[in-house]
């Protein structure tokens, strides 16, 4: 049995790793693909939702259905690379208990609990959740924070991160720690992307725009895909038992 589950994992590593594509024009190119039922989980958090519809902008647009709408594309193009995807919400709702449930934690704690015991009851490999800036007019640009006591988490920030500076006018901010309650309650690699700033002109009307949503949620899973790569280079993949 043990030899089983050694050479399932040693299979399942091998498979994971980058497939080597040399094109018509000579040059290498890399291409990530989890194979089907390789177990790679990944929780996708549209933040806020129900009774918490997030920042606002003057016209009632709100957080929570931006972040939906992001997390929705990325769910679709990580499930077509092969990763099992499970996301935390995809209506307009939220996990807040009745008071008597809560045992004195307060709403927001409740909410983010059960989203976090969701990504753990999945054995996932990785946490992002999706969010939107507000700030002074003039601020702009996503930024992505990750626990400072978890290099695998500041690895999948940095690699999300990365990918957003190929957004067009996205300025190349770095990933940054932050002792974020979700951050310190998540036991996988985890990440708060806040896509952008509701209360700067230009990217208010990009975050509202289904193509720029789209591009943002292909930069998001380009990233992810990157971090899937350097765990596999650096030898120490994460994947869960079967279930
Ligand atoms: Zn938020």
């Amino acid at each position: 049995m043990h030899v089983f589950l050694a050479l399932r994992r040693k299979i399942v590593a091998e498979v994971f790793l980058l497939a080597l594509f040399v094109t018509a024009l000579g040059t290498v190119t890399v291409v990530f693909s989890a194979p089907p039922g390789s177990c790679i989980n990944i929780v996708i958090d549209p933040g806020h939702g129900g009774e918490d519809p997030g920042a606002l902008d003057r016209e009632g647009h709100e957080e929570e259905d931006i972040n939906l709408a992001v997390a929705l594309y990325l769910a679709d193009y990580l499930k077509a690379q092969g990763f099992n995807v499970i996301l935390t919400r995809r209506y307009d709702t939220d996990y807040v208990l009745p008071k008597p449930f809560r045992k004195g934690k307060t709403k927001k704690r409740c909410d983010l609990d059960r989203r976090i015991a969701l990504a753990v009851r999945h054995y996932a490999s990785a946490y992002i959740s999706l969010h939107v800036n507000t700030g002074r007019p003039s601020s702009r640009g996503a930024e992505s924070y990750y626990h400072p006591k978890s290099l695998d988490s500041k690895i999948l920030a940095e690699s999300i991160q990365q990918e957003l500076w190929s957004l067009p006018g996205m300025p190349k901010k770095k990933a940054r720690p932050a002792n974020y309650y979700l951050l310190s309650r998540t036991p996988m690699a985890s990440v708060i992307v806040e896509m952008g700033y509701l209360t700067n002109p230009v990217e208010r009307r990009n975050l509202l725009n289904p193509a720029y949503q789209k591009q943002l949620a292909q930069a998001l899973s380009r990233g992810i895909v990157l971090y899937c790569q350097r765990k596999a280079l650096r030898n120490v993949p994460t994947f869960c038992p079967a279930f």
